[in-house]
């Protein structure tokens, strides 16, 4: 038992990469910067298509370069690549966005806003303004499902105290009847830690949920909650829903007042010799962090999977970009058989939870109206059908595009 809660503690430790020589930048339709500009730690240099997505320089520096590289989802995009002076110079000296330590709600909301929480996927907090009046509970996710993807447990262990603190402040200032945080039931480690703390915080609830790998999927757990509550009137509006990542996201904007420019990634699989939490400056490349810290498997080819391991995306390169909403890469030997035909076994049919037809939908990529016929917008990503596949068919790739097709014509 002793060895065990060693082993759990040490797989928690936090090591930091915080001074990347390089960080890179996606460029937007209407980049802020160019070549040769010397940026701010803290600036906004970057803010997607749609608004609801901004990025900070996480260091001081100058704009040198274009580069092609990976992003969190594996695409290739171009990003500016920015030399790090560091000196980690802001723009009004040791800057703060705001100052002011009692929040009402539209200076929380502003401030959350001004640190760039929104559009991390998760973050239903602030992409749900106008449902503000609508919310009643806080629900924070906290679950592991995967033994081997342990991001959100190093979060709640390192930072425990943090995390309540900053869910009591949400309930505070939003005026929410009461807070959850959500739990593996055979995370003991964890709920020791959280038992030890959550007694100063009335307005917030411990739920343990078993081992079950649905509850991958938010609507699930949504559903159970909305059950759990016993509430009638609650219903998905009411409730904020938000990962522990989120949460101490926004506790650094709140501890700091300053916006997001670090964050703690996870580093794991069976293509690495130890597995690593680390915190690095959002923008850094996975291959400077790789080339300084990893310890690979030597002669060994490998994969880096971006986000979980089984809806995750795959890779062969470490050129990737570290973005906000990447927290899990998990790197395997790459011992995969090539993917075959499908021997028409329907384990992907079977398995599927909204009763899709993945690979119905995979052949019939270009004929939207098919694919609007058998339903593929209703896939929730869940991943489970590549999972099973014995063919090793990435269906769930091609199930996005189908959506992504649809989508469009439905505009
Ligand atoms: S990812 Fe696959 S299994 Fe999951 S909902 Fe979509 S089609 Fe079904
Ligand atoms: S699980 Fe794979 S092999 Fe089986 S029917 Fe689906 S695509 Fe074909």
């Amino acid at each position: 038992m002793e060895s065990s809660v060693y082993k759990i503690k040490s797989m928690y430790k936090i090591e930091e990469f915080l001074k990347p020589q390089i960080i890179y930048i996606p460029m937007g339709r209407t980049s802020s910067i160019k070549i040769g500009d010397y940026i701010y730690k803290g600036d906004v240099v970057f803010i997607d298509d749609k608004d609801d997505y901004i990025i900070h320089s996480s260091i001081s520096g100058t704009v040198v370069n274009v580069k092609d590289n990976l992003n969190y989802l594996g695409e290739k995009q171009s990003f500016f690549v920015v030399e790090n002076d560091f000196k980690e110079k802001t723009r009004n000296g040791k800057g703060s966005i705001c100052k002011k330590v009692k929040y009402n709600k539209n200076s929380f909301f502003d401030l959350l806003n001004t640190g760039g929480i929104m559009g991390i996927e998760e973050s239903g907090l602030c992409q749900n303004f106008l449902r503000v009046d609508t919310y009643k509970y806080l629900l924070v996710n906290a679950f592991e499902i995967s033994p081997i993807e342990f991001n959100n447990g190093c979060i709640i262990n390192n930072y425990t105290e943090s995390i309540l603190e900053c869910m009591d402040l949400i309930i505070d200032v939003l005026g929410l009847k009461k807070g959850y945080i959500i739990i593996n039931e055979n995370d003991y480690v964890n709920i020791k830690k959280i038992n030890q703390y959550i007694g100063s915080y009335p307005n917030i609830e411990l739920i343990l949920l078993t081992n079950f790998y649905n509850w991958k999927c938010d609507y699930n757990i949504l559903n159970y909650f909305i059950d759990f509550t016993k509430d009638e009137e609650n219903c998905i509006d009411n409730i904020i829903f938000n990962s522990v990542n989120v949460i101490f996201l926004i506790y650094e904007i709140l501890k700091n007042q300053k916006p997001i420019t670090e964050k703690i990634i996870t580093i794991c699989g069976n293509g690495i010799r130890k597995n690593k939490n680390l915190k690095v400056k959002i923008g850094t490349s996975l291959n400077e962090i790789g080339l300084k810290t990893i310890d690979y498997l030597k002669n060994q080819n490998k994969l880096f999977i971006l986000g979980s391991l089984i809806n995750g995306k795959s890779v062969c390169t470490d050129d990737v970009i570290i973005d906000k909403k990447l927290k899990d890469i998990n790197v395997i030997k790459n011992e995969f058989l090539k993917t075959t035909e499908c021997i028409k076994c329907g384990l992907c049919h079977n398995v599927c939870p909204m009763k899709l037809y993945p690979i119905m939908i995979m052949n019939n990529l270009n004929n939207v109206n098919r694919l609007k016929k058998i339903k593929a917008v209703e896939c929730i990503e869940c991943g489970l059908c590549s999972y099973i596949c014995p063919s090793k068919i990435e269906l769930n790739e091609y199930v996005k595009i189908a959506k992504e097709k649809v989508k469009k014509e439905n505009v």
